[in-house]
């Protein structure tokens, strides 16, 4: 079930609170076992969107790995993301709307220590520009505000890797922005979305993101989710959605042929493009045949971690 959710009046009062044919061309390479557990090609939320979207593209990100270089709003995403995180681990009487506030300049020069290549988009480390974008992410902050009292709220853990292997043997691989756990045991998973691209492009792919997670928890924990909940903080709206036990297994169904596809794919290099309105985000259009582009010449596939995402992936 889906429900949509506007600007909280107040503290709610919600349970986590206190708290195809089978291919016979030549087969991929195996990991050595020291390697299995931890590094071998997975399915990320991303990559997975990226696939359905596109072959092609995701050859381009996953395969060839050719550098994209992040946006203005795409940092923006990164840099409220890691604030929210550090307000979490702050005692919970502290987390208001200016203490986050507070949280962005040192948080941006952190991610820009990390990652200095990123501050080539301020040329001019103190310009105006950087204000302005920095008050851009603290409209942002001032949205989460209005949709939930962090206060009230004691999650398991922001930004949480996740990793499960279903029986099949596809690896799922992810972050959880946040996960929530009641004192009952119920869990509810929250992402934010902070993109800039109109919300109804990217609602199927944030919904498609969250089964992922509902299954990847439902299988490691052995309970399904309760609330899988996304806060666009660009509107200020939030989402709500409640998985079943028979809709994650259909969806397991769907991550499993998805894996099986890229595997064929990548044994062949047969990534074909899928022209979309989407095109207008794609990084790689210049290479695109779809657009008159060329793209390189197959690399084969990569060993390992073809399914792992960037920071950058997960502030969507
Ligand atoms: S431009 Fe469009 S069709 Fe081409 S790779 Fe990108 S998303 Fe795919």
């Amino acid at each position: 079930m889906l429900d949509r959710e506007g600007p909280a009046a107040g503290p709610t009062a919600e349970p986590t609170e206190t708290a195809e044919p089978t291919d016979t061309t030549t087969p991929l390479p195996t990991p050595e076992p020291a390697e299995r557990a931890v590094r071998r090609p997975a399915l990320s939320p991303s990559r997975a969107a990226d696939f359905k979207q596109c072959p092609l593209l995701y050859r381009f990100r996953a395969v060839d790995r050719l550098p994209e270089p992040p946006t203005r709003a795409q940092l923006r995403g990164t840099l409220v993301h890691s604030v929210l995180e550090k307000l979490f681990a702050l005692p919970a009487a502290e987390r208001m709307p200016e203490r986050a506030r507070d949280l962005l300049a040192p948080a941006w020069a952190e991610l820009a220590e990390q990652s200095p290549e990123w501050t080539e988009l301020f040329p001019g480390a103190e310009s105006a520009e950087v204000t302005e974008w920095l008050g851009s992410a603290a409209e942002l902050l001032d949205a989460y505000f209005r949709l939930e009292d962090p206060r009230r709220l004691e999650p398991e853990a922001c930004e949480l890797h996740v990793e499960t292997e279903l029986g099949s043997g596809v690896l799922l691989r992810g972050y959880v922005d946040r996960l929530d756990v009641a004192p009952t045991g119920e869990i509810r998973v929250v992402d934010y979305k902070t993109g800039a691209a109109p919300r109804a492009i990217g609602e199927a792919k944030a919904m498609f993101q969250m089964k992922f997670y509902a299954v990847v928890l439902w299988r490691l924990r052995g309970v399904v989710p309760r609330q899988l909940k996304l806060m666009y903080l660009t509107d200020g709206q939030a989402l709500a959605y409640t998985p079943d036990e028979a809709e994650l297994r259909r969806f397991e169904r769907t991550l499993e042929a998805i894996w099986q596809a890229i595997l064929r794919a990548g044994r062949t290099g047969d990534f074909r493009p899928s022209p979309s309105r989407l095109c207008d985000w794609c990084a790689h259009r210049a290479l695109c045949p779809s657009h008159g582009g060329t793209p390189p010449e197959y690399p084969g596939w990569p060993e390992p971690d073809a399914g792992e995402e960037s920071p950058l992936d997960r502030a969507d």
